[in-house]
């Protein structure tokens, strides 16, 4: 039978460990600066890459003509496409599609062979090639021209220019092992030209970078960016004198956009249990990216998950065998996660019918139902915590984490995307109220953060007309 004293011993224990206590952040938010800063003075430095991004100025709300984004780096890629309207006249148009990526091609080798479509960027070229063929009347290119693209890729590339850079990793379930080191607008740009797509690669930016440029068209105050998706990263903008590694020219604005690429991030300041340390393990990128897979969507329901799956060993919780469902990684999505911990049912109705659903688990007693809940809530409320202590590290990095010496209001404002962070409320309002307990109530007045619904694609295309050919 179950052995409830063993389940509240392995949930109150697995509670302890998951503490964040404020200053607990504080140290996590100190050795993230810390590493920030050794990725800016050297790319071998450490764990936090700092990329160059080559974007040394944000939108202005001047751009202008037809323009095209894509957008890969989760589950599904988006198709974009834009006319901007110049001096004031914002967005005239837009246009989006949204394609799901099929399992074979995020760990499939691209382009072993020559027929078309096996590889992901062929399929990437062959869905463009359908959305362009749709483009409509309203949109408009000058005649002579060629269609430009801005290429969102939310994965660690080492930039060489606005237009070019080469993966250094896959993350998040990808894993083409012969596209890591190639140029990737390179890759997506032969893929077009096979596929018989007349578009211009002109800009390669990562979907932070995306996010912050699409923030600040259409909110100045907009200095950083933050992803809570099946992943998550920051960027913000840095002083180009700050970063030592930079060789290049000083560039007009004094400004330069630092992907941070902050999933990588480790401390011994991390509150890591051994359920995440399993969950490590059994990932095909073993060691890295521990601070994500603390936070994302990707994993926290498989955190859950597993923990599920020790109260089923040692405490017979779901009775005396252990479901097999349960034993399937990543079979307990963070969305079914998030929705048990939105339930708010004096029976905890959604938590029974997940189990039933995606588990086989029969009716449970609402005890039991209580404990799943609470372990939803301690492994969101240890993710959204760690975020808020990483946005207090970039505020560092901004120097806005205290109030402004003069008297001048100063707004910051961090532009935010993802569906963690859109469709999680608990997740979101507790990463919230824990920067707000970080930064203190004064400074937190002058600081807001923006839900920038599908930025990435919007400021890739911003970033592909501010760097155009043609201008
Ligand atoms: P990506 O990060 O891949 O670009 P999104 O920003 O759309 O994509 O985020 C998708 C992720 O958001 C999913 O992997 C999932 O973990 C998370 N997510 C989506 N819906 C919800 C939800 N209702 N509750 C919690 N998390 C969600
Ligand atoms: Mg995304």
């Amino acid at each position: 039978g179950a052995n409830w004293r063993r389940t509240i011993e392995i949930l109150r224990e697995f509670e302890e460990k998951c503490g964040t206590p404020v200053e607990k952040l504080k140290q996590v938010t100190d050795a993230l600066v810390k590493e920030m800063n050794a990725g800016l003075a050297s790319d071998s430095a450490g764990r936090v890459k700092m990329l160059v991004s080559y974007v040394d100025n944000l939108p202005t709300g001047d751009e202008e003509g037809l323009f095209y984004a894509l957008d890969l780096g989760g589950t599904n890629f988006r198709v974009l496409r834009v006319q901007l309207g110049g001096k004031g006249g914002g967005i005239k148009h837009q246009e989006f599609a949204e394609v799901p990526i099929p399992m074979e091609l995020m760990i499939g080798t691209s382009d072993v062979c020559d027929s078309v479509s096996v590889d992901l960027f062929g399929y990437i070229a062959s869905e463009l090639a359908k959305f362009v063929a749709q483009e409509g009347q309203e949109f408009s290119l000058p005649s002579g021209r060629e269609r430009e693209l801005g290429f969102t890729f939310s994965f660690p590339v080492m930039q060489t220019s606005i237009d070019s850079g080469t993966l250094i990793t896959w993350a998040k379930g990808f894993s083409i092992d012969d596209t890591v080191g190639k140029d990737v607008a390179d890759e997506l740009a032969k893929s077009l030209k096979k596929h018989g797509v007349d578009m211009h690669v002109t800009a390669l930016v990562n979907d932070t970078v995306g996010t912050l440029a699409g923030g600040r068209f259409s909110n100045k105050d907009v200095v950083a960016a933050v992803i809570l998706g099946t992943g998550t990263n920051a960027a913000y903008v840095e002083r180009a004198e700050a970063i030592p590694k930079w060789h290049g020219p000083l560039p007009k604005s004094g400004e330069m956009v630092i992907n941070t690429e902050w999933g990588n991030f480790k401390t011994s300041y991390l509150p890591l249990t051994e359920f995440d340390k399993a969950l490590d393990c059994d990932s095909p990128n073993s060691g890295e990216q521990i601070y994500e897979k603390m936070i994302s969507g990707m994993y926290l329901g498989d955190i859950v998950r597993r923990v599920l799956c020790r109260m089923a060993e040692e405490a017979s919780f779901f009775g005396d065998t252990i479901p097999p469902k349960l034993q399937i990684p990543f079979i307990l999505r963070t969305p079914d996660m998030s929705a048990m911990h939105h339930d708010s049912s004096p029976d905890l109705s959604i938590v029974g019918s997940k189990m039933e659903e995606i588990l086989e688990i029969p009716t449970i007693s609402l005890k039991k139902r209580k404990v799943i809940h609470e372990l939803c809530r301690i492994v969101a409320t240890r993710g959204a915590r760690l975020a808020a202590a990483g946005i207090l590290g970039i505020l560092k990095m901004l120097g806005r984490d205290t109030l402004p010496s003069n008297k001048e209001k100063q707004r910051t404002v961090v532009a935010m995307d993802g569906g963690l962070y859109e469709h999680y409320t608990e997740f979101r309002e507790c990463l919230e109220e824990t920067l707000k307990e970080l930064v203190g109530e004064q400074v937190w007045e002058n600081i807001s953060i923006e839900h920038a619904n599908d930025g990435s694609g919007i400021g890739a295309s911003l970033l592909a007309a501010s760097h155009s050919r043609y201008i």
